[in-house]
C-alpha cells in the first residue's frame, strides 16, 4: 500500500524552511494515498522555477521539462499512455508567462490532465522578479516604484478558454488542497488548480499572515461549481475575501477521444508488429 512516507525521496530538500511549496508536495503525496494509487501509476511533471524541484521530492514517474512546456509534455504523457495518472506542476512564471500559450489551448482540447500552479506571485528561484500574477503596486527588484501593469488573472482565463475543471487552493490549507487534487485527478477532462503560495523569502506581501484571514471555502457557500456565470464572478473576487474550492466543473469530450487510434489500451502497452521503421531511423542517423 502506497503511503506518505514510502513517496518520500532521499533527495535533499533544498525549499526555503516555510515555503508554501511543502503544503503542495504534501497535499500530493496525500491525494495519491487517499487514491490508492501506486507510484507507477502517477507521473509528475515539473516546469522551471523553485516549484520544479518538486519532481526530486516524490517517487512517482517524474520528468522535468523546460520553461513553460508543462502542459504539452503532460498532454504527451497522457496520449502515449492513458492509463496513467499525470500531473503537471508549474510556476505562475513558468505556466503564466513563457508557457502562457499553451493554458488556453490545453482548455479548449481537454486532455485529460491536471495542471497545478504553485502561483506565489513573484519569480523565487531567481530571486524576487516581478511576475505575471504580481498584484499592481507590488515593489520586488524589477519594480522598485511597484508593478504598474495589471495582473494576469488564471481563473478568468481558464474560464474564458472553456476550461471543464477550474480550482484555486491554499498551500496553507494542505487537507483541502488534497480534497481538490483528488477531485481534480479524478476528474476526466484538463483541471486546474491555481494554488496561492506563499513565497516567504521574496513576497512580503501575499504572505501566510495576508492570507490567514482572506481565504474562505467555496464549498462552505452557495456557490454552484456548475454555474459559469457564478464561477466568473468568483475567479474576480479578490481583495477582504478570497474563495478557494472548485469554481467550475463541467464534463465533456477529452482530447484522446478525439482520436480513433487512441481508443482501447494504452498506446504504450500495445504491440509494435510488422512495422518497418529502418527508413525512419536512416533518415535520423
Ligand atoms: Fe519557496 Fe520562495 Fe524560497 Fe523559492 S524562493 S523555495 S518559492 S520561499
Amino acid at each position: 500500500m502506497t503511503t506518505v512516507q514510502k513517496l518520500g525521496t532521499s533527495v535533499k530538500n533544498t525549499w526555503c524552511p516555510g515555503c508554501g511549496n511543502f503544503g503542495i508536495l504534501m497535499a500530493f503525496k496525500t491525494a495519491i494515498t487517499q487514491l490508492g494509487l501506486s507510484p507507477e501509476e502517477v507521473v509528475a511533471v515539473s516546469g522551471i522555477g523553485c516549484h520544479g524541484k518538486i519532481t526530486n521530492y516524490v517517487k512517482v514517474n517524474g520528468l522535468h521539462v523546460i520553461h513553460g512546456r508543462v502542459l504539452p509534455a503532460a498532454t504527451a504523457v497522457k496520449l502515449a499512455n492513458n492509463g496513467l495518472t499525470v500531473v503537471g506542476f508549474a510556476g505562475d512564471g513558468d505556466c503564466y508567462n513563457i508557457g502562457m500559450g499553451h493554458l488556453p489551448h490545453a482548455a479548449r482540447r481537454n486532455p485529460d490532465v491536471t495542471l497545478v500552479v504553485h502561483n506565489n506571485m513573484i519569480y523565487g528561484l531567481t530571486t524576487g522578479q516581478a511576475s505575471p500574477t504580481s498584484k499592481q503596486g507590488h515593489r520586488t527588484r524589477t519594480t522598485p516604484r511597484g508593478v504598474f501593469e495589471p495582473d494576469v488573472n488564471p481563473l478568468a482565463l481558464a474560464l474564458a478558454s472553456d476550461a471543464s475543471f477550474v480550482a484555486r487552493g491554499y498551500a496553507g490549507d494542505m487537507r483541502h488542497l488534497a480534497s481538490l487534487m483528488v477531485e481534480a485527478m479524478t476528474f476526466r477532462g484538463f483541471a486546474l488548480i491555481d494554488v496561492l503560495q506563499p513565497c516567504v523569502t521574496w513576497n512580503r506581501v501575499q504572505t501566510y499572515e495576508f492570507y490567514k484571514d482572506r481565504v474562505y471555502k467555496l464549498e462552505e457557500t452557495d456557490h454552484d461549481p456548475l454555474d459559469l456565470s457564478a464561477a466568473h464572478s468568483k475567479a474576480l473576487e479578490w481583495g477582504d475575501r478570497i474563495p478557494v474550492g472548485v469554481l467550475y466543473r463541467r464534463e465533456r469530450p477529452v482530447y484522446s477521444e478525439s482520436f480513433p487510434q487512441m481508443q482501447g489500451a494504452p498506446m504504450a502497452r500495445r504491440e509494435v508488429g510488422g512495422v518497418d521503421i529502418s527508413r525512419l531511423l536512416k533518415e535520423f542517423s
